[in-house]
């Protein structure tokens, strides 16, 4: 039986990244998206051909819906000449960016920006990919624990998270008939580039977030990639338009 093949946007670092490698360890078949990081991309296709897997990895811009049909062609293509399929298992709406500014302060651009990033891209490029998705297949939307509790500077942010996790609740059940699974992780704070990389670089930022985590330290990348991975398992399959909290009981 073919491998079960991932679609991961912004998989070039963080969160994404470490996903890929956590599903090609379980042998899931990868496709990966960066958009500026292709050194980083070309990276991680070598370290999951290391382990034995198999990876291709995609330019594309979630801001640029422009670009999805063209995006949607070099899927199809990569399908079938790397996995000889016509269709994928799995898609990961990950890539994002974090802009922290305040409600008083944050500017049209900048919000123009995070709804690209977060609402609008995620909804138009699943939008694009559907036909491409196996029936059966699954969906994951990466939210933020900022959707379930506030901290000063990311209001809009969270509030496109929030939005993203509606978003999953609808899709699930619009594409149910095709027994598509939709559902979406809220991360609580992770250790990687986002934000600049505050949590992960800045001693006070860890420590203050820290404080506020049930397991008393902050998220690392292999506590996501392992849940995804264990998310998108067989074993998971009736779960269905839900959010699954993943923050070690952060500001509970
Ligand atoms: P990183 O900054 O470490 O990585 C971001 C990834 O997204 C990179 O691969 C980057 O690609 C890609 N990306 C950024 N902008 C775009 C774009 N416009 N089009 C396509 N790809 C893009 O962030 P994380 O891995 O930490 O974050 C991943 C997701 O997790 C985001 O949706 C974020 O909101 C969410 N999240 C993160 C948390 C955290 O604390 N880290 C907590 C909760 C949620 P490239 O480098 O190639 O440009």
């Amino acid at each position: 039986m073919a491998n079960k093949i991932a679609l991961i946007t912004g998989a070039s670092r963080g969160l994404g990244r470490n996903m890929a490698l956590h599903l090609a360890r379980r042998g899931v078949d990868i496709i990966g998206t960066y958009r500026s990081s292709s050194a980083e991309a070309e990276g991680l296709k070598q370290e999951i051909e290391a382990i034995g897997g198999n990876a291709a990895m995609l330019a594309l811009d979630v801001t640029d819906i422009a670009q999805f049909p063209a995006f949607a062609d070099h899927v199809v293509q990569t399908l079938k000449a790397r996995f000889d399929q016509e269709r994928f298992d799995f898609l990961v709406n990950n890539a994002g960016v974090g802009i922290a500014a305040n409600f008083a302060d944050i500017t049209p651009d900048e919000f123009d920006t995070l709804v690209a990033a977060h609402l609008r891209g995620p909804v138009f490029l699943t939008q694009r990919l559907l036909p491409r998705i196996k029936d059966g297949g699954r969906i994951l939307n990466v939210s933020s624990g900022f959707a379930r509790f506030t901290l000063p500077g990311y209001s809009v942010y969270a509030a496109l998270k929030a939005a993203i996790e509606v978003m999953s609740r609808f899709m699930a059940v619009e594409l149910g008939e095709r027994q598509i699974r939709v559902n979406a992780i809220a991360p609580g704070a992770i250790a990687t580039d986002f934000g600049g990389g505050a949590v992960r670089d800045n001693e006070a930022v860890n420590a203050f977030v820290a404080q506020g985590i049930a397991l008393g330290r902050v998220g690392l990348p292999d506590d996501i990639g392992g849940a995804v991975a264990a998310i998108l398992s067989d074993e998971m399959g009736w779960a269905n338009g839900t959010t699954f909290d993943i923050s070690g009981g952060q500001m509970l």
